[in-house]
């Protein structure tokens, strides 16, 4: 994926419009604009990276942070203590469909395990 051609680079420069629920040094989180769940928000990194199969031993601070971002956001809106789920769809058979990591973040709902 080229980054000048990707669609969540685009958000995070603002060249896509999207609601912004969060947003700090490192990540920005927004409403997805196929909800799933009452509450969905995706969490991305500012930079680029493809998905989680393509991350770096260097990334791991950034995937916590992007991790800890979702708790964050669910706890300021009060899911914390009903739950919620988190989720990192990566390639094909992951259901990934946008290559930019972004952590999905699913509340609102009872949601059952395995996902299918
Ligand atoms: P995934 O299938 O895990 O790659 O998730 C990609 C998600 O991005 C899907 O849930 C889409 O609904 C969502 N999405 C795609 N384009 C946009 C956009 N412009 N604004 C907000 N969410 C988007
Ligand atoms: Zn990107």
């Amino acid at each position: 994926m080229n980054e000048k051609d990707c669609i969540f680079c685009k958000i995070v420069s603002g060249a896509i419009p999207s609601e912004r629920v969060f947003e700090d040094q490192l990540c920005i989180a927004f409403n997805d604009l196929s909800p799933q769940a009452p509450t969905h928000v995706l969490v991305i990194p500012r930079d680029h990276i493809d998905s989680l199969d393509t991350a770096a031993d260097a990334d791991k601070g950034l995937i916590g942070h992007l991790l800890l971002a979702g708790a964050e956001i669910a706890r300021e809106k009060g899911f914390a203590e009903d739950g919620y789920r988190v989720v990192v769809n990566t390639n094909r058979d992951g259901g990934q469909t946008v290559f930019h990591l972004h952590v999905h973040l699913l509340a609102g709902r009872p949601f059952v395990f395995p996902p299918g």
